[in-house]
């Protein structure tokens, strides 16, 4: 799944569960999930070389910074419009939860000496992979991302 819908995965996850100590793990949990989504991604049936060469890797760098600007957002919107810096100090680290998986993957891709950690995550992200072609592929996402826009203002709003 792209970056951006797992970001607001975890901020919604954010929104919902007060405790940051439980809601850290649950978002980095969740990311397993939402690659479940049946989804297309820039490395959706692609090659480890096709993954680090040509457009690939600048058009995750832009959808990162997609990513990035939307946790920043949210950030900020519960730090001035909600008023509840605990609730941005969740929404950052939950955001950064969401994506950490792919963060680690992605460092995988340019690093060839792996831990065992690293090892695994791998493992359980390639199996977890669920791809879907376009459009559907991205709609799905969008679904995704608007069902947590509601639940992130329908948990915060006053
Ligand atoms: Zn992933």
């Amino acid at each position: 799944m792209l970056l951006t819908p797992h970001t607001l995965v975890g901020i919604a996850v954010a929104s919902v569960v007060k405790n940051p100590l439980i809601a850290f793990p649950v978002s980095v949990g969740m990311h397993y999930l939402g690659d479940l989504v049946p989804h297309w991604d820039f490395f959706s049936n692609t090659n480890e070389d096709e993954r680090v060469s040509g457009w690939r890797p600048l058009a995750v760098a832009g959808e990162l910074s997609l990513a990035v600007a939307t946790g920043t957002a949210a950030v900020l919107y519960a730090l001035w419009i909600v008023n509840d810096p605990a609730l941005g100090f969740r929404m950052l680290i939950c955001g950064i939860g969401g994506v950490i998986p792919d963060l680690l993957s992605g460092l995988t891709l340019y690093e060839k000496n792996l831990n065992g950690f690293l090892k695994i995550n791998n493992r359980i992200q390639a199996k977890l992979q669920f791809q879907s072609p376009l459009p559907w592929g991205i709609l799905t996402q969008i679904l995704v991302s608007v069902f947590c826009a509601l639940v992130i203002l329908g948990s915060t709003a006053q």
